[in-house]
């Protein structure tokens, strides 16, 4: 580690899961840069899988995807949301990830003959992650997930309970994020569950620095003495988490119970001088005087675990703040569209712009394209997300080119794989080669690559730029052999690899805002800097809203 004066702030949770300790994270952090502080945020995952990117959205919400092409936790999406730092590869790793990385280690010899255990060789491969990558940081904020007291995720507790041990207290911090429960009977908010998590917390070793204490009522005085008399801890430093309206008010409203204070007091920091929080108030003052609304339609499939869309909902939000309106999400479920004769002029009533999203497979693939058709028929504000692209494509060629057989390659054996999967493609670094026997984890075309938008396109309007770079996670691409048949109908590929070769962006001119893109735009929105096209088709959803 080069910067030796560098502060690590732990995040741990206790109690149950579910408190929204990547908030809590992502929230401290923005509260860190708005004192002039640089930071990192980083997520420690104990589950054995190597990445997120094979877990099913069912279970584990959006699979994130960085600049730099990793597959990782959704949280880090907020933390790149909350304080604009690109994420990394770096920033995301697992217990899968760490074994791997030992068990090659061992294979190669290059432990000597030792015997591997988990303390040292895995609790060292831990701390050897949490201390890797840093340059200039003031803070490395470290989230461990899971809850205290999982059997996974002891050897993390235990590498940074090391890690306090041996950097000492000026550069570490602890802090546990707890839940105080509120009984309705006695009309108290209980504290017992958080002393036990803290009792937990200390029997391996870690005294808390800091609790943040979630709540669904304020937290009297009394009891915040009486968490800190039972936990050790200073009253000050038991801080009250209130479930909040918004999640863009919660770094405001932990500044305000003095999270960030407290955390400068701890390593002795400056404490007079007052952060920066004017990007938060603005955010705050937009959503407070919003007026009006539209509603987007998401038609997809994992619409019961709407944490699979997380980015995307963010970024309609982010939407609503560049145009000062509220904006509603109705979520439609893509196989109740498969059957034609639905009542698609009901479903999609009062509904002023669409969105088919990213997606993996053939079920509920038909609905998806039919609700295209609609959206593209009744010049409803429609856009295409990766998948939700490809299935625009194969809309357009079936109905308009009378290419009936149209389909994706995806779905097997099909006459005209008008979406294929790309066997060879140029990297930054060089080729990148896969087959249909590849692996399924980490071996599909991801992170940032860069497009070429087409002169005098509606697209180069919306970006007012001539080369964008936009994150990907897909293994299959629109075939470039049928792009004159689709601009002689009125479709056009306005963005295209910079060698030609892959089309990332269609558009129809002839419609009111019609626009399908082969990357994942969403994740690179931010609430204080909307993405283009969210505030675009925002804006367009708002115009069809008042045609209605
Ligand atoms: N399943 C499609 C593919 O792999 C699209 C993936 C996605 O929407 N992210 O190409």
């Amino acid at each position: 580690m080069k910067n030796t004066s560098v502060k690590f702030i732990f995040i741990t949770g206790g109690v149950v899961s579910s408190l929204g300790k990547g908030l809590a994270s992502a929230s401290l952090g923005a509260l860190l840069q708005a004192r002039g502080y640089s930071i990192k945020l980083r997520k420690l995952d104990p589950y054995l899988n190597v990445d997120p990117g094979t877990m099913s959205p069912y279970q584990h919400g959006e699979c994130y995807v960085t600049d730099d092409g990793a597959e990782t936790d959704l949280d880090l999406g907020h933390y790149e949301r909350f304080t604009g730092v690109p994420a990394k590869k770096s920033d995301n790793i697992t217990t899968g990830k760490i074994y791997s990385n030992v068990i090659a280690k061992e294979r190669r010899g290059d432990y000597l003959g030792a015997t591997i255990q988990v303390i040292p060789h895995v609790t060292d491969a831990i701390k050897e992650y949490i201390l890797s990558d840093i340059n200039e940081e003031d803070f490395i904020l470290c989230e461990i997930g899971g809850t205290v007291g999982d059997i996974e995720s002891l050897p993390f507790i235990e590498a940074i309970r090391q890690l306090g041990n041996e950097l000492g207290l000026t550069q570490t911090c602890f802090i546990h994020v707890t839940l105080l429960p509120f009984i309705k009977a006695a009309g108290e908010l209980k504290t017992k569950p958080t002393q036990h998590s803290v009792k937990e917390l200390q029997g391996m070793g870690i005294q808390p620095d800091i609790l943040l204490c979630r709540t669904e009522n304020i937290i009297p005085e009394e009891q915040k003495s009486k968490i800190a008399l039972f936990c050790n801890l200073k009253s000050e430093s038991v801080i009250e988490a209130l479930d909040s309206s918004s999640i863009y008010k919660v770094p405001i409203s932990y500044h305000n119970q003095g999270l960030d204070l407290q955390v400068c007091k701890h390593f002795y920091l400056d404490v007079l001088k007052k952060p920066d929080l004017s990007r938060w108030n603005k955010i705050n003052h937009i959503q407070n005087s919003s007026e009006g609304n539209v509603n987007i339609g998401i038609v997809g499939k994992y619409t019961s675990m709407i944490d699979a869309y997380k980015s995307l909902i963010e970024a309609i939000n982010h939407g609503g703040l560049a145009n000062k309106i509220k904006v509603t999400i109705k979520w439609i479920d893509s196989e109740k569209l498969e059957i034609l004769n639905s009542n698609f002029n009901n479903i999609f009533k009062d509904i002023n712009g669409i969105i088919v999203p990213g997606g993996f497979g053939e079920r509920g693939s038909e609905g998806k394209i039919n609700a295209i058709n609609f959206a593209r028929i009744n010049k409803i504000p429609f856009l295409g997300i990766c998948f939700g692209m490809q299935m625009a494509v194969i809309e357009f060629a079936r109905n308009v080119l009378n290419l009936k057989d149209a389909s994706s390659s995806e779905f097997g054996k099909t006459k005209l794989p008008l979406v294929g999967l790309l066997t060879e493609w140029q990297t930054k670094t060089g080729f990148e080669k896969r087959s249909k026997e590849s692996n399924l984890g980490g071996t599909m075309r991801l992170g940032a690559y860069d497009c070429k938008l087409a002169e005098g396109s509606f697209i180069k309007s919306i970006y007012k730029k001539e080369v964008i770079a936009e994150r990907h996670r897909h293994r299959y691409e629109v075939n470039n052999k049928y792009i004159s048949d689709f601009k002689k109908k009125g479709l056009i590929f306005s963005g295209m690899s910079p060698d030609n070769s892959l089309p990332e962006i269609f558009e129809i001119p002839l419609h009111p805002w019609f626009i399908g893109v082969q990357f994942h735009p969403e994740l690179k929105s931010k609430p204080f800097d909307p993405h283009p096209l969210f505030s675009s088709l925002i804006n367009a959803s708002l115009k069809q809203s008042r045609l209605l």
